[in-house]
């Protein structure tokens, strides 16, 4: 397929939708029977302060109980997993998300654990890790859910393409990776040891780019016609830049979703989402 300028996988547009049917399900809701979402924050960490702030925004938007609690820098590891029993023990709460990463000295899988696995609204616990890999009914984290509606937004079959993910971090390229998989694409993982990246990258009917290096991703390593998600979030003289090159992807690319705007608000949303479906709130299709 020829492509001279790829088209724009618009996810603050998508996600925008999404959030609207949302907030319409939400409001038919009684006042007490409100999805309730608990946000964790440890610290000072200032992009974790952002982040928290606006999943509370989106929370409040759409008509979701926000609980968050911010906690010093000095709490300590049994005063934060008191914190998530109780929150385990809230019926007013249904999603419990601790932000990350957490200061130094705690430990991050420890905390992960000790959310029970049907409040974990990021789809962090092991319990959820492994059902998303054996196919069971999991909590699917957030950012693979959203970069799986984007893809299916461009109504592109995925079954048997080849699927390229550079990264392989718990939050991203692990679960997109199962979740490309249970879609049937035939899946190479990409990281800092792989021999001869761009090889590998070129192969790639769908690319995403997980890495957290700015531009790392250029036009010469894309196949004409590649579906290309730019998952990385970097900040380059005070500008965020993604991990591809967009303007040299872009004349490769038959999709490509833009930083800001791609990924990041489909992120923000699905966990919108995952709280109402751990609230059991059932959704129509598509929102
Ligand atoms: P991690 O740092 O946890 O993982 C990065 C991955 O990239 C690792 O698997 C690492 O390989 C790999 N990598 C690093 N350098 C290279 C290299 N030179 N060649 C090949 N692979 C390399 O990051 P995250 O997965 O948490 O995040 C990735 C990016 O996505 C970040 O920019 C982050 O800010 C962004 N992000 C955006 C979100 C959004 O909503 N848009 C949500 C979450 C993250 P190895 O395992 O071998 O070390």
């Amino acid at each position: 397929m020829d492509t001279v300028q790829a088209k724009i996988l618009d996810g603050k547009k998508a996600a925008s939708v999404i959030k609207e049917g949302l907030k319409a399900r939400i409001s038919k809701l009684p006042e007490g029977g409100r999805p309730g979402l608990a946000v964790v924050l440890v610290g000072e960490d200032p992009a974790s302060k952002v982040y928290v702030g606006q999943k509370e925004k989106a929370s409040v938007e759409v008509g979701i109980n926000s609980f968050v609690h911010k906690l010093p820098a000095g709490t300590t590891q049994p005063e934060l997993l008191a914190l998530i029993e109780d929150l385990n023990c809230d019926p007013r709460v249904h999603g419990i998300l601790v932000q990350l990463p957490l200061p130094e000295g705690f430990d991050a899988d420890a905390v992960i654990s000790a959310i029970h696995p049907e409040k974990d609204v990021d789809g962090f616990h092991a319990v959820n890790v492994g059902r998303l890999w054996t196919g069971g009914r999991a909590v699917e984290p957030c950012t693979p859910k959203g970069i799986m509606a984007l893809l299916d937004s461009t109504g592109i079959e995925l079954k048997g393409l080849n699927a390229v993910v550079i990264g392989r971090s718990n939050i991203v390229g692990k679960p997109i990776s199962a979740m490309l998989l249970s879609r049937h694409c035939t899946l190479t993982i990409c990281h800092s040891r792989t021999k001869d990246l761009p090889s590998a990258v070129r192969g790639g009917d769908i690319v995403v780019a997980a890495v957290g290096r700015p531009n790392f991703v250029t036009g010469d390593m894309i196949k004409q016609g590649a579906i290309v998600i730019d998952v990385g979030i970097n900040r380059v003289g005070g500008k965020l830049a993604g991990d591809v090159e967009f303007e040299s992807a872009s004349q490769k690319a038959s999709w490509i979703t833009p930083v800001p705007g791609g990924v990041g608000p489909m992120t923000i949303v699905m966990l919108m989402k995952n709280t109402l479906e751990l609230a059991g709130i059932k959704q129509t299709p598509g929102t």
